[in-house]
């Protein structure tokens, strides 16, 4: 006997002897025919039961959910819809599965429900086809930076820099919370907490891989970040997965280029490699459409949207241009954004975002030169003195999916900066460190993987492109 996966004996090219297969129940129908799956694939396999020979109580047992080990012969299909089929010798019961009591039937069920139930909404197509295409384009990431040169940076996820600024932060602490530990001004004493002063988790490893990347050149980050922002939206997690690319010598062209290529090659890898698992959410995405009104429905299928991506060029537009664009668009004159666009410095929203690329330039859009106030103290000053280097790449549906920047790389520029905005010169004192030794132009971005995985299957809330997801009154698990 030889153990297969489901997906190998999808592929086999004839008749195979002898085999062992072992799975779950998908369906089991005519007290005959079990459809089986094993996770190696969306596509299950038929396997034809012998119920003659099959003992009753077997028989009962066979429900959906319920693992079991097949042995038989992997044979032609007479029927319709596979082209193999096994003729089952024995079936063996692993593990039952009551079918009055388990939650994930061979029906549809909403994403509301399958997320109360997230340690078994994997057993769904539509989940095990979104977590394998997460696995497929996680390698792919690592795959186009190791082709690249680059080097995978681990950064860490206690973080002591309380200056990072993209986000409000989780303290990580041992202090006893009734009674902490006071200092003379009746404060909560850090210096007796576990690292001896106050820790945080990390919202983004830029400014340690920007250490590493004046030495190593080229690095990358793709770890978990926190952000403990109480934005109960659909592009928002607590924990969530970032990919963040730190260059040495690159400015900020070529960083909009190393991101432009990146994310094509990305997307061009799953498009190749994940092909039953897009097949099947882009028909499910279809099916969902069929019920909405036509104005709504998307122009595109998702692989055609993909591939839309990899095949166009993204539109380069400064904040200024966008401005305008924005401030004399329709939607502004009528009143219809929620945040008026009239005066040039206002932050862009995710609602000013989505015109751009959903209706004005219809193709996803790199926007560069943010005025400096909006924008993070470590980008780099233009010679206007009034925007920096920064640069955020939006896609439809999504909005920003990318921020990143040419970081300042002088250091009298970056200590105005830094005191500009209160902070203390000591609490950034190896960072400034890197301005004084070997100095030299550099820059990164930061994508959001969790976002990148929405827009590659589709799915309209991020809670379900992550296994576990942690949002704000929600970490079951
Ligand atoms: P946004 O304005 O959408 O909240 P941001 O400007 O705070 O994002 P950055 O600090 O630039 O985001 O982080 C880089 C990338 O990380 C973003 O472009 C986005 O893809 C992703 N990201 C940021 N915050 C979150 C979050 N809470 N959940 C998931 N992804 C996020
Ligand atoms: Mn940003």
């Amino acid at each position: 006997m030889q153990n297969y996966s489901v997906a190998e004996l999808l592929q086999a090219k004839h008749i195979l002897q002898e085999i062992d297969v072992k799975g779950w129940v998908k369906t089991f129908r005519s007290k005959r025919f079990i459809a089986l799956n094993d996770g190696s694939t969306i596509k299950n396999i038929q396997c034809v039961i012998d119920f003659e020979n099959t003992s009753e109580e077997v028989l009962k047992k066979i429900t959906t959910g319920a693992s079991v080990h097949i042995k038989g012969v992997l044979i032609e299909s007479k029927g319709q819809g596979q082209s193999v089929e096994i003729q089952v010798s024995e079936i063996i019961i692993l593990g039952e599965s009551n079918p009055d009591d388990y939650p994930i039937q061979p029906k549809k069920h909403s994403m509301e429900f399958l997320r109360e139930n997230a340690h078994l909404r994997i057993r769904t197509n539509t989940f095990s086809a979104v977590m394998r295409i997460r696995s497929v384009l996680s390698f792919a990431i690592h795959q186009y930076f190791m082709n690249n040169g680059f080097y995978y940076f681990h950064a860490p996820i206690v973080t002591g820099s309380d200056a990072e600024g993209a986000g409000e932060m989780f303290s990580v602490s041992t202090l006893d919370k009734k009674n902490p530990p006071l200092d003379e001004n009746g404060n909560i004493d850090f210096k007796e907490d576990f690292f001896g002063k106050e820790t945080n988790l990390t919202v983004s490893g830029q400014l340690e891989a920007e250490s590493y990347a004046m030495a190593l050149g080229k690095v990358y980050t793709f770890g978990p970040t926190f952000r403990a922002e109480n934005s109960n939206t659909s592009r928002h997690l607590a924990e969530f997965w970032m990919i963040e690319p730190e260059v040495a010598f690159n400015d900020l062209d070529a960083n909009m280029d190393l991101s432009e290529d990146f994310i094509k090659y990305i997307l061009n890898y799953i498009l190749e490699h994940c092909k039953d698992d897009l097949e099947f959410l882009e028909k499910r995405l279809l099916d969902e459409e069929k019920s909405k009104p036509m104005i709504e429905r998307s122009e595109l299928a998702l692989r055609e949207k993909l591939k839309f991506i990899v095949d166009n060029n993204f539109k380069r537009v400064s904040y200024t241009e966008a401005f305008e664009i924005l401030k004399n668009s329709k939607p502004n004159k009528k009143k219809k954004f929620k945040y008026p666009v009239n005066e040039w410095g206002v932050d862009l929203q995710s609602e000013h975002e989505r015109y751009l690329v959903e209706k004005h330039f219809k193709c996803p859009v790199i926007l560069f030169d943010y005025p400096a106030n909006i924008k993070a103290f470590y980008m780099r000053l233009n010679d206007d003195g009034k925007t920096v280097r920064a640069m955020d790449v939006l896609f439809p549906g999504i909005g920003e999916i990318v921020g990143g920047s040419q970081r300042e790389e002088r250091l009298d520029v970056l200590k105005e900066k830094i005191k500009a905005l209160g902070i203390d010169e000591k609490e950034l004192w190896w960072y400034l460190d890197l301005r004084k030794f070997g100095t030299a132009v550099h820059s990164g971005f930061g994508l959001g993987f969790e976002r990148m995985v929405q827009f590659a299957t589709g799915m309209t809330n991020i809670r379900d492109v992550i296994p576990f997801p942690r949002t704000p009154q929600n970490a079951e698990f």
